[in-house]
């Protein structure tokens, strides 16, 4: 490998010379870029959330501008199959498994490309924002123009790139899709190093491609996404239920009305001591005397989680319209907790997990996620099979469960659902205890996984990491021929997020 560094007082930039892996022949080819590389103390590069697989890159790109990142794939684009050089975006490092990174090649770190973002009103209105960007700023940016984007994901602390090359799913879905169908623009960087703007007009196949993508089509500079009127607060109401087919049949009823909630999802509770005294520092029980009466030790419970947005002139109308929502739900009745909180306040509500997590020294553990996708005519077969039986306990972290409706997703994409109408996304969020470290978790998600292969209910991962192309392959199911053939489109050499383990560079 031999490499130079040095900075050109002409273009003020700095010029990386590499020939990482070539023929001694091969002449080194300058990389002209107006941010900078680093070399060492690149080891935040080689973590992610998941904190399980690590791989230390052979340099980090640091960009000022797009430019940058499109002459350094250019670069590596030009090195040819004869090099093993390759180059992964990175958002905010919010992955579970390595996707994010580039074992001895480049990451590019898309957060020093934050910055400027436009809103533009009109009748559908945008935002034009930079793919490093994080939502919580995203939506701090818009809430000056009084508006905000109509899909989320339960945290805001990731980047516009990294959520748009997964699916970006939260409880708007049911109503508006997940983030990847709320885009009309992408401004995208192929694997040749070309500049490319696409949209449903204009390079569609990109476009559709490298939404729920996984970064393997190209790297997403900058985004326009769609917003609409925000609201200034939010009621945020838990009910709970202990029969797990009348709380799916009260979810499902609600994601199919015309008149519903802003906001649906939903926790399996299964073993939690002191649940109610747990709520009780920021929701008021309706009846606190009931409330107080109420056990979940030693059961396996169901939280419907519901909102309604409002502005506060419309207060009493809000109030009628839950009461009426509520009439129709047939939950335990002491478990009705309500509260009121921003709109800012709510959708950033798991950063104030986070910070609480952090000063127990929780945030930083090892997190064995697992996120499936189940089609509604077997969401019974697994809740019999796994709550409560495989899943003991859930004092290690969150589970939700909430359904979706298909027709909210966009199957020109390269996401793949289950094939139904409405499906549902359970996930398992919990972090590995100090003391025992993951693998009693890993294992109880093989063994979930199992279950649903053994009784075939057509489940797909989200956010998965297969070991082989065989096991992607599966994953994509029909699906596969249209991204690999994406993939020698636009990325022919197999340069781009190596992480996710698809494609791999031939040599
Ligand atoms: P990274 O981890 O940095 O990157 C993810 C992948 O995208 C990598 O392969 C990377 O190479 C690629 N990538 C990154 N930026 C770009 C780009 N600009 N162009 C092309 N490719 C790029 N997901 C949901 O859908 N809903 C949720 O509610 C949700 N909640 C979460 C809560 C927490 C606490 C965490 C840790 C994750 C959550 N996620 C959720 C998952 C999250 O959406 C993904 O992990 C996402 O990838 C994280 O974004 P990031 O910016 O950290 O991406």
């Amino acid at each position: 490998m031999f490499l130079k560094q040095y900075t050109s007082n002409i273009l003020s930039t700095t010029v990386l010379l590499l020939c990482c892996g070539m023929p001694p022949s091969l002449p080194a080819v300058p990389i002209p870029v107006h941010g900078h590389f680093t070399f060492d103390g690149n080891e935040f590069a080689a973590r992610d959330f998941g904190n399980q697989l690590h791989s230390l890159p052979w340099a980090v790109l640091h960009p000022k501008k797009v430019s940058d990142v499109a002459s350094t794939i250019k670069h590596v684009w030009h090195m040819g199959p004869a090099s093993a050089m390759t180059l992964a975006a990175r958002g905010h490092g919010h992955s579970l498994l390595g996707q994010a990174q580039a074992p001895h090649g480049i990451v590019i770190n898309m957060e020093s490309l934050r910055g400027e973002m436009q809103v533009i009103k009109g009748k559908s209105p945008y935002v034009d924002a930079p793919a490093g960007e994080l939502w919580i700023n995203v939506l701090h940016h818009c809430l000056k123009h009084g508006l905000a984007p109509k899909s989320w994901t339960d945290y805001l602390h990731l980047t516009v790139g990294g959520t748009l090359s997964n699916a970006g799913i939260s409880g708007q879905a049911f109503r508006h899709g997940p983030q990847i169908s709320n885009v009309h623009q992408l401004e995208v960087i192929t694997g040749k190093g070309e500049v490319v703007v696409c949209s449903e007009e204009k390079n569609a196949d990109l476009f559709h491609g490298v939404l729920g993508g996984l970064g393997q089509f190209g790297i997403i500079t900058r985004a326009r996404i769609s917003l609409e009127p925000a609201p200034k607060q939010v009621k945020w109401i838990r009910v709970v239920y202990s029969d797990f087919s009348t709380f799916a049949r009260d979810q499902e009823r609600l994601i199919s009305a015309e008149k519903t909630f802003d906001y649906i999802e939903g926790l399996v509770i299964v073993n939690r001591t002191g649940l109610i005294n747990n709520w009780r520092s920021s929701f008021d029980p309706q009846d606190p005397d009931q409330a107080n009466q109420f056990v979940s030790d030693g059961r396996t419970l169901f939280c419907l989680e519901l909102t309604k947005n409002f502005n506060p002139a419309e207060e009493a109308h809000v109030d009628k319209e839950i009461k009426s929502l509520l009439s129709e739900l047939s939950y335990i009745p002491s478990t009705l907790f309500v509260t009121q909180v921003s709109y800012v306040e709510f959708l950033d509500r798991v950063h104030a997990a986070e910070l609480k997590l952090r000063s127990k020294g929780l945030w930083d553990l090892p997190h064995p996620w697992l996120n499936i996708l189940i089609p509604r005519s077997k969401i019974h077969t697994f809740a019999d099979g796994v709550f409560g039986n495989i899943l003991t306990d859930t004092n290690n972290g969150p589970v939700l469960i909430y359904p979706v409706n298909k027709s909210k997703w966009d199957n020109r994409t390269s996401f793949v659902t289950p094939d139904e109408d409405m499906f549902y996304l359970v996930a398992f969020l919990p972090h590995a205890a100090e003391s025992e470290g993951p693998q009693k978790l890993l294992n109880q998600n093989r063994r979930i996984l199992n279950f649903c292969d053994s009784a075939q209910l057509g489940v797909k991962q989200y956010l998965p990491h297969y070991k082989t192309q065989e096991e992607w392959r599966a994953h994509f199911g029909q699906r596969w021929e249209i991204f690999a053939q994406r993939k020698s489109a636009y990325d022919p050499l197999a340069i781009l997020a190596p992480g996710q383990n698809i494609f791999q560079k031939s040599i």
